[in-house]
């Protein structure tokens, strides 16, 4: 495959075919993120990415997994959405599922019926930044999204059959506001009710943009928000992962039953992190 550097996609995506079929990101001006930044948002002309698609099936048709890049491909029409997902189903005939980044916006943008259908098609896991239940906190970054907003969106999206997969950014309050962060964080996730949810800590990456009054939390006091957000928590069928590199503790297990070992853990090791300063980074900043 040809890519247009960068390219992003999530970890669990590293065994999957991927395909940009749109590159940087339709929104762009969320401070925390340094992904696009530079990078002028273009959807692919269609003729385009159906040749690659082709060509891609001719060269390896048993691929099962694709995601398809880069940043928000839900915000493309239904039409476009379809066709790209019928063009797949074509040409890679043991096609299992596809999977792409989506804003809440983008989802709400479209029909019952078209969510459905798209599902039908096997569009299947939506990556969806949450960041924070904290509406003041989400227009501070310029995320773009309500908490609301993203909430009913995730549970229009699964109730037609997607997985959503949602992130949250620890430290993403700072200091300041890490309490209140943690606390309407665990809230919305409440009434969410995602499926997947990540957990990564909020680094400031080149790119980002936070305003000046943000005072970055220590590596102690972001494992310490995890452990008020983990205890927040009434999920019902959740699989969580704090896994990311930026995680000052690796923590995977399924909620509600492992909530209480995931805590006891956690707490266990706060004395071992850095209460000065960030720890280890997980880039070389
Ligand atoms: S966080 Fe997502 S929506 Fe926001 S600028 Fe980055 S890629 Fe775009």
């Amino acid at each position: 495959m040809r890519y247009t550097e960068r390219l992003f996609r999530p970890p669990a995506e590293a065994v999957s075919l991927i395909f940009q079929v749109a590159l940087g990101c339709p929104h762009n001006t969320c401070r925390f993120c340094g992904m696009y930044k530079g990078v002028p948002y273009r959807v692919r002309p269609l003729d385009e990415v159906l040749a690659e698609f082709a060509e891609a099936g001719r060269l390896s048709p048993s691929e099962r997994r694709v995601f398809l890049a880069d940043g928000d491909v839900m915000a493309l029409s239904f039409e476009r959405l379809r066709a790209l997902l019928e063009a797949l189903d074509r040409h890679f005939p043991q096609l299992a599922r596809v999977n792409l980044y989506a804003n809440g916006s983008s989802v709400l943008a479209k029909s019952d019926a078209e969510l459905a259908a798209l599902r039908g098609l096997k569009l299947s896991t939506l990556y969806v930044g949450l960041e924070s239940g904290d509406e003041e906190l989400l227009r501070r970054v310029d995320k773009g999204e309500t908490a609301e907003g993203l909430c009913e969106a995730v549970r229009r999206a699964q109730a037609v059959g997607l997985t959503c997969s949602v992130m949250v950014l620890l430290g993403l309050g700072g200091r300041a506001g890490s309490a209140r962060h943690a606390d309407a964080t665990a809230a919305l996730l409440n009434r969410m009710q995602p499926r997947l949810l990540s957990a990564l800590r909020f680094v400031e990456v080149p790119g980002a943009d936070m305003d000046a009054g943000y005072v970055p939390v220590t590596e102690r006091e972001a494992a310490a928000e995890l452990v008020r957000l983990l205890r927040g928590l009434q999920l019902e069928r959740t699989v969580f992962r704090a896994n990311h590199t930026s995680n000052p503790v690796p923590l995977e297990g399924r909620l509600p039953r492992d909530r209480d070992a995931l805590v006891a853990r956690l707490e266990s090791l706060l004395p071992r992190l850095d209460a000065r300063g960030p720890g280890r980074l997980p880039f070389a900043l």
